[in-house]
């Protein structure tokens, strides 16, 4: 939007008024500061802001949104600014302003005999999780970003990660919340009741809301008991029927202590093998399918050895797998996992790519797998589709790569095909096609598109209501 030249002195007073808010530690405009706050983490949408913003309490973050909401000054929230979707950077008018939330780290308080943990928005993940454990809790929201996401970012996505089959996703992990709304008031939310019905659940709508209603700047996570019992295994699958078969079977015989269940095709095993150093097949061999599978129990002696022994003896004999190596040591297991997360550097350096983010039910996997892997057969022939991630979730990533010796350049010129291909038989088996990454600027049209008008209306009429001016987070979600 460019912006009204009769207000440009009114708009530049305003951001001189923010700057002495913040104080000199708490803003920039020095390009090369500003750099890496207006770039997404994929380089898709490269951006220009007008000031980064990086208050240092919740009430710098009110003044900020309040002195900029009466400028009409657009505010663009952001995190670790490691969202996969666009939806944390300004757009390229050089009028938004990034409000980072990088500098509010504090843990306000950790209460072990209630089960929570109080956070400024702005703590990255993988500390929660470690200030957690220091006090003999866990936090289980768990994904390969957690070494520099932050978890405002993670509740505004609504995260996912490995352990959603247990635990449930970022949203099932709040209590309360305190929110910056649109005009610059706080809304206290911060709430640590796990019982609380006193009328509409309004932090509901900040997680998964990706900045487009308010800025969060504290929340009240839950925490649960240490695992002490964790077994790991690595099994390569008879075909993809199986796999939900091998699921099915692993939540019963544990007693639905299965934490992980990471689906992974051969062409995962080779993009790591080609591109990572110290990438080891943990099984001898090539099969077609495997799935990394992980039990935790809260006790020592869960029983978690002889339930992952059980599973894969009978499922072995039943045919379900053909082979399978548990981890007997923290540094197998992390081989494991290493398998599975880094292969997200792994298809960086394999070329272009076309994202697919889905979810389907989980017993619709394989035939979803099937349907979908036909079709794009048909729309362009030799395509290599790398389709892993949460089976336990129903939540596929579903990449496509190029034909071999196909350049990249010809490959991206079948990207709105290969998507409405995906995205159609997404719809054919009432999935979402976006299960866990957000909407942002990348799956905005789609969604508007896959979505029901109804559902739509309500969407807007909710951002109306509470962002009458349209001042959070603009050409975002909606
Ligand atoms: P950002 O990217 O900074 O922001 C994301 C959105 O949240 C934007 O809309 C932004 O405006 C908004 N936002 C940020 N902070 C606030 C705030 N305080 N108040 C209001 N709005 C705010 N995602 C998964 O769900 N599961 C995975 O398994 C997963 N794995 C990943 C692995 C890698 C290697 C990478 C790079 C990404 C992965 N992601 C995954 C995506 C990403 O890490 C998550 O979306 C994460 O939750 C984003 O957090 P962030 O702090 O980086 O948010």
């Amino acid at each position: 939007m460019a912006p009204d030249a009769a207000h440009k002195p009114e708009r530049e007073a305003a951001l001189d008024r923010i700057k002495a808010v913040l104080g000199d530690k708490g803003w920039s405009t020095d390009a090369d500061v500003v750099a890496p706050y207006e770039r997404d983490f994929r380089g898709l949408f490269p951006g220009n802001c007008a000031l980064l913003a990086r208050p240092a309490e919740t009430g710098e973050v009110a003044e900020v949104v309040r002195l900029a909401a009466a400028a009409g000054i657009p505010v663009v929230p952001q995190g670790g600014n490691t969202g996969l979707t666009g939806a944390g950077v300004p757009d390229d008018s050089g009028e938004q302003l990034v409000l980072s939330l990088d500098r509010m780290t504090r843990v306000r308080e950790i209460d072990p005999l209630n089960y929570t943990i109080t956070v400024d928005a702005g703590c990255i993940l993988a500390d929660i999780q470690e200030t957690a454990a220091d006090a003999d809790r866990l936090f289980p929201l768990s994904l390969g970003a957690e070494g520099s996401c932050r978890i405002g970012g993670n509740l505004s996505t609504n995260a996912g990660g490995v352990n959603v089959l247990r635990y449930g996703n970022a949203r099932d992990l709040v209590l309360g919340l305190e929110v910056v709304l649109p005009d610059g008031r706080v809304w206290d939310g911060l709430r640590r009741l796990r019982k609380d019905n006193t009328g509409y659940d309004l932090k509901q709508l900040f997680i998964g809301g990706e900045g487009t209603l308010g800025v969060i700047t504290g929340a009240v996570l839950k925490l649960f008991p240490k695992p002490r019992d964790v077994r790991t295994c690595f099994a390569a699958i008879r075909d993809l029927a199986a796999v939900t078969e091998l699921l099915a079977r692993a939540r019963s015989v544990s007693g639905d202590a299965v934490t992980s269940f990471e689906y992974m095709p051969r062409l995962l095993l080779d993009f790591d093998l080609t591109h990572l150093e110290g990438v080891a097949d943990p099984i001898e061999g090539r099969h077609d399918h495997y799935a990394l599978i992980e039990f935790s129990g809260a006790r020592a002696e869960s029983g978690m050895a002889a339930a992952m022994e059980d599973l894969l003896g009978r499922a072995f004999e039943d045919g379900l797998i053909l082979d399978a190596a548990v981890a007997q040591s923290e540094a197998q297991r992390a081989a494991f996992w290493r398998i599975r997360d880094e292969i997200v550097e792994a298809q960086k350096r394999e070329g272009a790519r076309i994202a697919h983010d889905i979810s389907v039910s989980v017993s619709d996997v394989p035939a979803f797998i099937e349907a979908a892997d036909t079709a794009l057969e048909r729309v362009l022939p030799g395509i290599r589709m790398l389709g892993f991630g949460h089976a336990g979730d129903g939540n596929i990533h579903y990449n496509a790569f190029r034909p071999e010796n196909m350049p990249d350049e010809t490959f991206l010129g079948f990207r709105d095909e290969i998507t409405e291909t995906v995205y159609e038989t997404v719809r054919s088996f009432g999935g979402s096609i976006s299960a866990e990454h957000g909407i942002g600027q990348l799956r905005r049209d789609a969604m508007i598109q896959y979505k029901s008008e109804t559902e739509v209306a309500m969407m807007r009429r909710l951002k109306a209501a509470l962002d009458p001016d349209g001042i959070m987070n603009p050409g975002k979600v909606l």
